[in-house]
């Protein structure tokens, strides 16, 4: 087996190979496939992205999202209709020119991403206000040939996600739903994943190509880099008209509608869980999306361990989901894989503990080894569940908040991004006139500014690169 040694590198010390090594050690993603950038997820991720799916999916249908499945094939046609939409995408589409040996009259795009396939049945199917707001969403593959080096999971050319896209009578319903995103981010992927992030709105030249506001949660990785997570975008209205997408009004009249996306991409938000969570042992992952719970080691081959390792798993199976690990493994081999693979809690199981009724535990949010008595074993296991994800988290937001800094010149930021830091300073504008500023950070630090962070206060002061008073306050960090 691959994973019975645990892993040799630190999280911290050398973040990219410690990444490597959790994928492969701890079987997440097979990389041998041979079509570049494509990778075979495996039962150890998927078993988790599937719970990940379970959690976002109901959040977004108890807020009215209606579920889909689009055709994967987009015609090029429908691409052409919006100009800055086929400029973002076209150099990225993957094209499909044949069927058989004939080919075909026009190309089709493996979708990089739905808006043109759901706006053009949005024009046959929204007729009344009475219509609005239409919402929808799809759990789907999308493909976009990455010219960048991929990366398992964070950088693939296929990745797993959920899309929704929705319209609305007017642009203020349409704000109104890019903050309910924003809020199902929060609900999801920090609540319940586990993963600490700021929202950002985009800069004026960094929005998605299409949209007129953009709005994206960046999580922040050891080695300083930051990867965005689900951005919400309030797309342009020309992109209703061009194509078509019209209700008939209280008044009677024809009017376009105003639409918005969402993009939470299931198998990248699952390597920042990976990656958030992890340590030098291996992954841990939060109670709610561990495909399993408990780890029962047997530590020797007496009938009798097993009989009294069935027993226990009887008793926690109703609320918990548990394993027994009967392989060949030696017990030090066994420790290791449950570690690396990040199962909650492990309980050792030997003839000692059978004869003194004292059961030991290892909890991986604390890394630590806790004895219990048998009769307290249901209580102390439902104990731990209840607070379990509260530990990762609390872990995972102090690590990010002392990763903020404050900056009040160009070499403090310097420094401050070169030791892996978010860099928080004065600014002068995120309009396209801040660009000139934006683009002397990245040429000095390598860092990009994110964006403004939504919650945050008044501004004073000056600009750090141009002096001129600042309009904004704008997060800066080097990214993927
Ligand atoms: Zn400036």
């Amino acid at each position: 087996m691959a994973d019975n040694k645990g892993l040799t590198v630190k999280k911290n010390e050398n973040f990219s190979e410690w990444f490597t090594e959790v994928v492969q050690k701890a079987e997440l993603a097979d990389m041998r496939f041979n079509v570049k950038g494509f990778l075979v997820f495996q039962p150890n991720s998927v078993t988790v992205m599937e719970k990940m799916y379970d959690y976002m999916e109901k959040s977004l249908r108890r807020k009215g999202h209606k579920p889909y499945w689009f055709p994967t094939l987009i015609p090029e046609s429908n691409f052409k209709k919006e100009s800055s939409h086929i400029s973002g995408f076209t150099p990225e589409a993957f094209w499909v020119t044949q069927g058989g040996e004939k080919e075909l009259e026009e190309r089709l795009a493996l979708r990089p991403t739905s808006e043109t396939a759901f706006y053009q049945m949005f024009a046959m199917w929204i007729r009344s206000y009475k219509d609005l707001p239409f919402k929808t969403y799809q759990r789907a593959q999308v493909f976009r040939c990455e010219t960048k080096a991929t990366r398992p999971f964070l950088r693939s050319r296929e990745f797993h996600w959920i899309e929704t896209h929705c319209a609305f009578a007017n642009q203020e319903d349409a704000l109104k739903q890019v903050y309910e995103d924003m809020q199902t981010s929060k609900e999801v992927l920090h609540d319940i994943y586990g993963l600490p992030f700021i929202i950002f709105e985009r800069p004026a030249w960094d929005v998605f190509p299409g949209a007129s506001r953009t709005f994206a949660a960046d999580v922040l990785n050891p080695d300083g880099k930051v990867v965005q997570q689900p951005s919400t975008h309030l797309i342009k209205h020309e992109f209703a008209k061009a194509f078509d997408i019209k209700y008939k009004d209280k008044d009677g009249t024809d009017k376009y509608v105003y639409t918005t996306c969402y993009g939470p991409a299931i198998s990248r938000i699952f390597a920042s869980v990976v990656i958030v969570h992890g340590d030098d042992k291996g992954l841990r992952f939060p109670w709610e999306i561990s495909p399993y719970h408990i780890a029962i080691v047997p530590i020797g081959n007496e009938d009798k361990l097993l009989t009294k390792a069935k027993q226990l798993e009887k008793e926690l199976s109703s609320f918990c989901d548990v394993l027994i690990d009967t392989s060949e493994k030696s017990p030090g081999e066994k420790f290791n894989t449950w570690e690396l693979r990040g199962v909650p809690i492990r309980i050792d199981l030997g003839m000692k503990e059978l004869e003194s009724k004292k059961l030991s535990l290892f909890r991986r949010d604390l890394n630590k080894r806790e004895a219990v008595a048998e009769k307290d074993l249901v209580k102390h296991i439902e104990a731990i569940r209840n607070e379990f994800t509260a530990n990762l988290i609390k872990e995972a937001d102090k690590v990010f908040a002392n990763r903020i800094v404050e900056a009040r010149t160009l070499d403090s930021m310097k420094k401050a991004i070169d030791d892996g830091n978010i860099v928080r300073c004065n600014f002068c504008s995120t309009g396209m006139d801040g660009l000139k500023c934006a683009e002397a950070i990245k040429e000095k630090t390598g860092a990009e500014v994110r964006g403004t962070n939504l919650e945050e206060e008044k501004v004073e002061g000056k600009c750090i690169i141009c002096s001129k008073p600042a309009k904004k306050v704008v997060y800066v960090a080097r990214s993927y």
